[in-house]
């Protein structure tokens, strides 16, 4: 099954297509060097040509010819995943969605939008009728809503609604499959995990129907702590405040806010944790009535009334994989994991700091699953070698930590480490070729793998 690269360049040559090799290479990059294991296995990959389809028929089109010429299609939203979601392992075509990004319709407790509409676009829309998203992604301002479904997992809003899988908060996708005949096919209820979160290897979702929550100007909020415990406790608890409506509680240990955020460090002193928050504005008298319980803590900024010299923008870009990104900025060697703590989390972080000290620092949000809120964490690690990472990561596991890697390429491994039979099963039917984003499902390529050492994809592009 040998790619015809030039018979499909040339049969979708009256769409608007980019062969030139230093945009394509741009074209075909995300945030996979977030991980340096990434770094070192991905850096190298390009795709051959990108093509951004400019309707629905021209997305059938191209996913028509490149299925005809056995050529690979990496679809492509904004390109801020960080496990490499986007990267073309094998080349061929990078489906950009940049111009499929019209908010069609907004009507109470919905809205319907193109795949590559931006998450802020969505959200203004949205606000013009008083309402808004439920969910987003710390890259709100830069990332795709299709993108969002398929690489993304939750984020601002998720301590309220829980994770974006979860049963509700997805109402409608919109597939095109890759076939002789693309099929344009419609998802709802049990169907939508099918293709959400899996990374476009399974279909193309052309049109997405969201819920919606009312709109609040949301207040942002840093609170210090002067005890880790107490910082972490204050933000769960708020979360559990039935009364307090909330939309983000993040929490960092120290010295994260003194050593990576430049604007908050004048306001915080050595050794005070930070606790990032977003209230809506009609509950901050009781928020100020939660907190003047809490001896320790002290409220340092309030985005509605502050005297700082230097605004520290949306408090949300403070948290989730944010939070990576400004210590990245200062430090080139971090880098981060996802962890849960099952049962009572309180012993295991604490566990955890005394194990590691420095070397892990905790970075908790809090996610409402099941109906209960609890903690994901999103540990910066100072990185040394890859080594000492996978010990990390076994050592968390040795003490009943789970751990969702961040530096594997893979849904798998990514994920919860064995194959989703539903994502499966419907690429057997959408993608007969395996040509949708090669090399992200195990399952397909390797169905006996062990999950005992990294995957490598056979057929990834070999550096030049
Ligand atoms: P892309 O990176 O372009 O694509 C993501 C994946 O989806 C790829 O596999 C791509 O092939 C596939 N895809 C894209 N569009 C479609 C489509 N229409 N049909 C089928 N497949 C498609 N993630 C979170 O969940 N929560 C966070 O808070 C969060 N914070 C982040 C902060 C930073 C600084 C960074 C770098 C990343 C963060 N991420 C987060 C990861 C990522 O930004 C989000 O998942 C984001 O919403 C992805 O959107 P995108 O448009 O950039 O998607």
């Amino acid at each position: 099954m040998t790619p015809d690269i030039a018979a499909a360049r040339a049969a979708l040559g009256h769409l608007d297509i980019d062969d030139n090799p230093v945009s394509v290479r741009a074209k075909s990059r995300d945030f996979f060097w977030y991980s340096p294991v990434l770094k070192a296995r991905l850096d190298h990959l390009t795709a051959d040509f990108v093509v951004a389809p400019r309707s629905e028929a021209e997305v059938i089109e191209t996913l028509r010819v490149c299925h005809a010429h056995n050529v690979p299609v990496t679809v492509r939203g904004a390109g801020t995943g960080n496990y490499g979601q986007a990267m073309p392992l094998a080349g061929g075509c990078v489906l950009h969605l940049k111009h499929l990004d019209r908010v069609t319709a907004v009507h109470p407790g919905r809205v319907i939008c193109q795949p590559g509409a931006l998450l802020r676009d969505v959200d203004a829309a949205c606000n013009a009728h008083g309402q808004e998203l439920r969910m987003f992604s710390s890259t709100w301002a830069t990332a795709t809503i299709g993108g969002f479904i398929a690489g993304g997992s939750g984020g601002i809003g998720s301590c309220t609604w829980g994770q974006l899988r979860d049963l509700g908060n997805i109402l409608r996708l919109r597939v095109v499959t890759m076939e002789e005949t693309p099929r344009v096919l419609e998802f709802r209820g049990e169907e939508l995990s099918r293709v959400s979160h899996a990374y476009g290897t399974n279909g193309v979702i052309t049109e997405v129907e969201m819920p919606l929550a009312p709109a609040y100007d949301w207040v942002g909020l840093f609170v210090a702590v002067d005890d880790f415990d107490a910082a972490a406790r204050l933000a769960l608890d708020l979360a559990n405040e039935d009364g307090i409506l909330i939309k983000l509680a993040s929490v960092f240990e120290a010295p994260t806010a003194q050593d990576y955020f430049q604007r908050v460090r004048p306001h915080i002193r050595d050794g005070e944790h930070l606790v990032a928050l977003m209230i809506a504005p009609h509950a901050m008298d009781a928020f100020g009535v939660f907190l003047s319980r809490r001896p320790g803590a002290r409220l340092i900024y309030r985005s509605d009334a502050h005297d700082w010299d230097r605004d520290p923008g949306p408090v949300f870009e403070y948290g989730w994989n944010h939070t990576t990104l400004r210590a990245l900025k200062v430090d080139p060697a971090i880098t981060y994991l996802q962890v849960l703590y099952p049962g009572d989390p309180y012993p295991k972080m604490a566990k955890m700091r005394a194990l590691f000290g420095a070397e892990v620092l905790q970075h908790l949000e809090v996610i409402r699953a099941g109906g209960t809120c609890g903690f994901a964490s999103l540990s910066l690690v100072k990185f040394t070698t890859e080594e000492r990472l996978e010990e990390i990561v076994r050592l968390h596991e040795a003490h009943g930590c789970f751990v969702f890697n961040p530096h594997r390429y893979t849904l798998e491994e990514g994920g919860r480490q064995h194959r989703d039979e539903g994502q499966l099963s419907f690429k057997r039917e959408a993608d007969p070729k395996g040509l949708l984003n090669p090399g992200k499902m195990i399952g397909w390529d390797d169905p006996d793998f062990d999950y005992a050492t990294i995957w490598h994809y056979p057929g990834m592009k070999a550096a030049e």
